[in-house]
């Protein structure tokens, strides 16, 4: 149903305090931030604003988090919806959902729409493997193409999209006045990681022997959604054993069982 696709009316409450690291990425995306609490100031300078800008980079990496930290520190609201939701729709109903999703950004903005996974409807056309699915892939991006070229710079609205597959995207989505922007959200660093490690440490209850540096160090390759599935496994585990705090030794457990489910992961993937 459309509440559950698109959550524009909730107020979103996330800003950059939760996106750690990434400092590059949300340096560069401060910019649409501040056109969105107030475009008339670029406008009036004749300044051309962005329609679109694409989040590229691995799994996990906090692209999702990013964009509605845009529209957090906005203040506006915040569309979203997954490419992968179209992959299987009966004909025209991906088409009209697009053209659905811009009539209400159009009533709300300014505002954000945000397609995750963008790469499964914007591959690039005549790419695909089933023939009758794949028309229908083709009419929901071209329909995309359409709403984005049919509202004006200064309408208010930003499309931000995620993808880890930039490469097969269809060039006409990466075209002047569409997804013209690129913006990388890479793994984070040792830096990185211990800062993400902060976040999610703060609402955990912890022992004193917990050091955010020590985690980090033994998280080498982890994304921030890893970061935070071990810190919410640790609680977990301290839990089912009775404890008041949770401790280091409840991390390393934590880590071990993220890590063996990365393992798993990539060997089905291999
Ligand atoms: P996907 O490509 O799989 O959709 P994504 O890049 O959109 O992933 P998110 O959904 O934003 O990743 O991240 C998942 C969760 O991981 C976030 O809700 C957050 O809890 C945590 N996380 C990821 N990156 C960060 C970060 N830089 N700082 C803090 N938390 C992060």
């Amino acid at each position: 149903s459309r509440a559950t696709l698109f959550d524009g009316e909730a107020k979103v409450k996330i800003t950059f305090n939760d996106v750690a690291g990434l400092d590059e990425a949300k340096e560069e995306i401060q910019e649409i931030v501040e056109f969105l609490k107030n475009p008339k100031k670029f406008t009036d300078l004749g300044g051309k604003i962005p329609k679109g800008a694409l989040l590229v980079g691995p799994p996990g990496t906090g692209k999702t988090l990013l964009a509605k930290a845009v529209a957090g520190e906005a203040g506006v609201p915040f569309f979203s919806l997954s490419g992968s939701d179209f992959v299987e729709m009966f004909v025209g109903v991906g088409a009209a959902r697009v053209r659905d999703l811009f009539k209400q950004a159009k009533e709300k903005a300014p505002c954000i729409i945000f397609i995750d996974e963008i790469d499964a409807v914007g591959r690039s056309r005549g790419r695909g493997a089933m023939p009758g699915a794949n028309d229908e892939r083709e009419n929901t991006l071209n329909s995309l193409l359409v709403e984005m070229d049919g509202f004006a710079t200064d309408s208010g609205i930003i499309i931000m999209a995620a993808t880890n597959r930039p490469d097969v995207l269809d060039s006409a989505l990466l075209r002047p006045g569409r997804f013209d922007r690129q913006i990388s959200v890479d793994k984070p660093d040792i830096v990185g990681r211990e800062a993400i490690f902060k976040v999610h440490l703060k609402p955990l209850k912890l022992a004193a022997d917990v050091d955010p540096k020590e985690l980090s160090a033994q998280t080498p390759g982890f994304a921030g959604a890893e970061i935070a599935n071990v810190c919410n496994e640790a609680a977990l585990i301290a839990a089912r054993r009775n404890k008041t705090a949770v401790d280091m030794k409840d991390f390393q457990e934590a880590m071990d069982r993220v890590i063996g489910g990365l393992e798993k992961k990539n060997k089905l993937i291999s």
